[in-house]
């Protein structure tokens, strides 16, 4: 039952609730810290994958056309626009089928909101403070925010914080907090963080170190400790990825406090960023994670509204302690309000999405479903190592990482995103197990043609997930 020999119709399998392999091998305290031993790479190998570039939309853009004169009378022009649309739709509705790399939950019924679609709320300004433009939802977001903070463990009094654009936004926020409450501040952040971290760092001109990661993709304290001890008189801004993208690894928050601690950084040295825009809102349910709360001596937390919660629009969530924010704001005449948000005007639908699924789902509900992906998750994992193929997850995930496949025709079908010799799922809600089985069988029977002559090998991915779980010729 290995390799390409697989009959294509092996994985059907379901999983009930009592599946007894699920609890022992969820155990977060494992964490690999053997060294590995160096790849064995033939010539070609070396050469680093250039990058492939998505395709050029401007061949398929839908130009703008002038209406004709008598457009209005015949209805040609309104004919031609619901066709287009029509068109569209069915081909968001295949697409949305075929999505497994990208963490957005797709699955998801706003249908009672539509009657808002004509409305243009806009939240411009502090979400506290009512700016003299009326048409906004600063009720739904207050009460999105009090949830986060209750969350997070902030008293209301204690909290500030706003519905972002975007996970990006949010990193953009605490990072410039930290930087405003530390000007001097160095900031630290692991390898494997979101770009949007680095970028945060170019655009504020902060001085920023890279700290090595694990295997795992969490960082690596030791090194973090040791170039902590290179910048010792000047405060440190630190990132700390509760979920990082391409391997989902969670870096121990407990781990990184204590190793600032034995540096000799006291509270008031120290700034932490939680970036949780993956998995922010699915590690509170994971029994025995390192939890994020502001008990701990954390600055700021955020997390994207449309990857596991699920949203039309991209959004997200950022949670600070009031007492920063004073630093940064500055009170403007013209909206009656305080300015301390990255962007002006905010999308008001957002928030009332959120609050939608937050009280249709609550905490109870959200648990059920981080249950079901952290399942399917290994569900996944189990039967691309029965096949043969090379495949991680990390404890405290439900991101699954495996060979890229050989054909980018395959990896666009299926959405997937690539990084060097690795791709992922990243298994949302509204990844089924049938979807999962689809996937599989499609991705076993290429497997036995871009493999069948022996000429190209399964790629050895050792260096990224750990020689354990490669499935390459020398690892298998
Ligand atoms: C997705 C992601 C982000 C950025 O979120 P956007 O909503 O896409 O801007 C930041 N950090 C991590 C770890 C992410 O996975």
């Amino acid at each position: 039952m290995v390799g390409s020999s697989v009959d294509v119709e092996v994985f059907s399998g379901e999983l009930n609730g009592n599946d007894a392999r699920f609890p022992e091998e969820f155990d977060p305290a494992a964490v690999v810290l053997e060294a590995l031993p160096q790849v064995v790479q033939n010539g070609e190998e070396k050469k680093s994958r250039e990058i492939v570039l998505g395709r050029n939309v401007h061949r398929m853009c839908l130009a703008v056309t002038e209406p004709d004169a008598d457009d209005e009378v015949t209805g040609d022009r309104e004919a031609y626009m619901a066709s287009v649309l029509a068109r569209y739709r069915k081909s968001l509705i295949e697409r949305t089928k075929h999505h497994l790399g990208y963490p957005y939950n797709l699955d998801f019924d706003y249908g009672a909101l539509a009657q808002l679609q004509r409305f243009s709320i806009n939240n411009l300004g502090d979400p506290f403070i009512e700016s003299n433009y009326g048409v906004h939802s600063r009720q739904f977001e207050v009460g999105v925010l009090d949830w986060f903070a209750r969350l997070w463990e902030l008293e209301k009094n204690e909290y500030w914080g706003y519905i972002t654009n975007c996970g990006t936004e949010g990193n953009l926020h605490g990072i410039l907090v930290g930087r405003e409450v530390f000007p001097d501040g160095v900031m630290y952040a692991s390898q494997e963080s979101h770009y949007s971290v680095f970028k945060a760092a170019r655009m504020y001109r902060m001085e920023c170190i890279k700290v090595d990661t694990l295997i795992s993709g969490e960082i690596d304290c030791a090194d973090f400790k040791a170039k902590l001890f290179l910048n010792k008189d000047k405060p440190a801004i630190i990132n700390v990825n509760i979920g990082t993208t391409v391997k989902g690894a969670v870096d121990d928050l407990d781990l990184v406090i204590q190793t600032l601690e034995e540096t000799g950084f006291t509270k008031e040295q120290f700034y932490i960023h939680c970036d949780g825009a993956l998995f922010g809102l699915m590690m509170p349910f994971v029994k025995r994670a390192p939890k994020v709360t502001f008990k701990k001596p954390i600055g700021s937390v955020s997390v994207s509204g449309h990857k596991f919660v699920g949203c039309p629009m991209p959004c997200g969530v950022q949670i600070t302690r009031l007492e920063h924010i004073n630093a940064l704001s500055r009170n403007v005449e013209y909206l009656a309000s305080r300015d301390a948000t990255i962007m002006g005007s905010r999308n008001g639908h957002a928030p009332i999405f959120l609050w939608y699924t937050l009280n249709r789902k609550g905490y109870r509900g959200f648990q059920k479903e981080v249950q079901k992906c952290l399942r399917n998750a290994h569900y996944l994992k189990d039967c691309l190592r029965a096949a043969g193929i090379g495949a991680m997850l990390n404890e405290l995930s439900s991101t699954v990482v495996f060979e890229r496949p050989q054909d980018e025709d395959f990896v666009r079908r299926w959405q997937l995103a690539c990084q060097g010799n690795i791709s992922h799922v990243v298994v949302m809600p509204n990844i089924t197990i049938e979807k999962l089985n689809k996937f599989l069988n499609e991705l076993v029977k290429k497997r036995s043609i871009w493999f069948k002559d022996g000429k190209v090998q399964p790629p050895c991915i050792a260096a990224d997930i750990g020689k354990e779980n490669c499935g390459c010729a020398l690892h298998l």
